[in-house]
């Protein structure tokens, strides 16, 4: 049989319907009112952007970078990289017509004009910050020397084919320089709102700057429960501003008022510190962790022995059932943080504490990056299952000037919203399908008339209103209303637009009454 609905959603991806978008937009309204109330503004940054700006503030090495991201396919729409891909077009073409080659000078001015004009374009930033560019571009202009010299010598045996094999290794290398700047969905917002920052000069503002988002975010991994390609975080960075603990717990205090508005039950909150990235600090700390795990090596699984020299901080995040008990006797990063360091997160868990928030430590909690520091926490809720994080945040010091920007500080967190809403509807928090206040049963095209005005002014007023598009008959009108939840009929027929009086009939009781349009605005407001 034919597939009757041949297009779906894909993989990964999914409609959010009503009435689960009901719950959506509450949350998305308490964050709205709660993040105001703390001073934050919204800010609404595209969702794609240079794939280099993901690459380098979420990190080369993590997943989300090396797998998870989607890259948009590459486009010619820049003059420069046009004009730069036409030229090299023409390079390759002179290349294989090596008929007529004998115009090398052609070719060499070619390479040249091709090299000063990337350079150049490099330089203003046009081209794809392609760091290796530079060493690709020596070994074109060695190719040229290299042709150069050829001409320069009598015609031995094999001349032609090392002269050919020279122009194509010339090509090749040109080929290896990427001219477009890919973009890509982005895959989180964090970078995208610290790139706003720095873009839009707001160092200059009065300091902290306190920015909230939320919107899509994308990442190709696995799809399962409360985990998705396509999926929606609400997040919030406070940039610039001191080095004050305050910061730390007030956004903290922030995130967990929104949480506790939205109703969410059982949230926990863990903290840590992981130092900051200097011997006397962390890095101390991971050499230490490393000398550990290599004592233990043989009792970790696969991945714990390959992050023993990646990223020994990352094995902390195991969640394998034999490393466990292996994990528990590893050396803490609390015990190595710098005396600066202390004393910050010992000021930032008193300070939540005046704030009433309550928390528990985890020495576990890391960030792999180095300009991650201090502070990181992380929120989990009920009714998850293994998904159980619906938040992490943390300081990210280094993030602004890796970037580009002034040296800056800052602290953010990321909310997964599909999973808060999970959780809220596990919760017993699910919205019931929104019905309507009144339906019009209306009858004959004089009431028509009357009808659209009587919709008009109740809608007016903030009412829910259902006017059938066809007139329907009264048994079939009243069914239709029940159907749709609606709380009263408004009954227009002959009888009523003759005698200026509607009838109003209330469905959970049947009882009807007969109205002005002024005293059934009046009565409906009252209600
Ligand atoms: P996880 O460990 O669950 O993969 P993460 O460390 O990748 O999370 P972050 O990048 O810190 O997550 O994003 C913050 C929040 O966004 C997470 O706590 C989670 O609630 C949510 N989130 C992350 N990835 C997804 C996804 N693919 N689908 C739905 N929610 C997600
Ligand atoms: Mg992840």
């Amino acid at each position: 049989m034919a597939n009757k609905s041949k297009f779906q959603t894909i993989r990964g991806t999914r409609d959010l319907l009503p009435p689960d978008t009901a719950l959506w937009n509450r949350v998305e309204q308490t964050a709205h009112e709660v993040f105001g109330t703390f001073g934050f503004g919204e800010i609404r940054p595209p969702i794609f952007e240079a794939t280099d700006l993901f690459a380098r503030a979420v990190g080369d090495e993590t997943d989300i970078v090396s797998k998870e991201m989607f890259i948009l396919a590459e486009q010619h729409d820049d003059r420069t990289v046009l004009e730069l891909s036409h030229l090299r077009d023409t390079l390759r073409f002179m290349a294989v017509s090596s008929d007529h080659k004998p115009s090398i000078d052609f070719f060499v001015e070619k390479v040249g004009e091709f090299s000063d004009q990337y350079e150049a374009a490099r330089k203003k930033g046009i081209v794809y910050a392609d760091e290796r560019a530079g060493i690709k571009l020596e070994y074109v202009k060695d190719s040229i020397g290299h042709l150069e010299s050829l001409l320069k010598e009598d015609r031995f045996e094999g001349w032609r084919d090392r002269f050919d094999q020279t122009v194509r290794l010339c090509i090749q290398y040109l080929d290896l320089i990427i001219l477009e700047q890919s973009n890509a969905l982005r895959p989180e917002a964090t970078a995208s709102v610290c790139r706003a920052y720095i873009e839009h000069n707001m160092q200059q503002l009065p300091q902290p700057v306190k920015l909230y988002y939320m919107g899509a975010m994308f990442r190709r991994e696995r799809p399962q429960k409360g985990r998705h390609r396509q999926f929606y975080q609400i997040g919030a960075e406070i940039l610039g501003g001191p080095d004050a603990p305050a910061i730390d717990a007030e956004l903290i205090e922030m995130l967990m008022t929104f949480f506790d508005k939205c109703g969410l039950q059982g949230a926990e909150l863990s903290i840590n510190s992981i130092g900051h990235a200097a011997d006397n600090c962390r890095r101390g700390y991971v050499a230490k962790l490393r000398e550990e795990l290599l004592k233990v090596k043989d009792k970790l699984g696969a991945d714990s022995q390959r992050r023993i020299e990646t990223n020994p901080l990352r094995v902390l995040d195991s969640k394998l059932e034999h490393e466990q008990a292996i994990i528990a006797t590893l050396p803490r990063i609390a015990d190595h943080l710098c005396d600066d360091c202390k004393t910050h997160y010992a000021a930032v868990k008193r300070d939540l504490d005046l704030r009433g928030v309550k928390y528990r430590e985890n020495w576990r909690l890391v960030r792999g990056l180095d300009y991650y520091m201090r502070t990181t926490f992380e929120i989990t809720a009920q009714g998850l299952g293994s998904q159980n994080a619906v938040c992490g945040g943390g300081r990210y010091d280094g993030l602004v000037e890796l970037l580009g920007g002034p040296p800056t500080k800052g602290i953010g967190f990321a909310i997964g919203e599909d999973r808060l809403i999970l959780s809220l509807q596990e919760g017993g928090q699910a919205l019931a399908a929104q019905g309507r206040d009144v339906f019009i049963a209306w009858m004959g095209q004089n009431a028509y008339a009357t009808a659209i005005r009587a919709a008009k002014t109740l809608r007016d007023a903030g009412f829910r209103v259902e006017l059938p598009a066809t007139e329907l008959k009264f048994g079939k009108a009243l069914e239709r209303a029940s159907k749709l939840g609606s709380r009263f009929a408004l009954i227009l027929g002959d009888n009523e637009i003759q005698g200026g009086e509607w009838t109003l009939k209330n469905l959970a009781n049947a009882e009807q009454q007969k109205l002005t349009e002024q005293a059934l605005l009046e009565y409906l407001l009252k209600l």
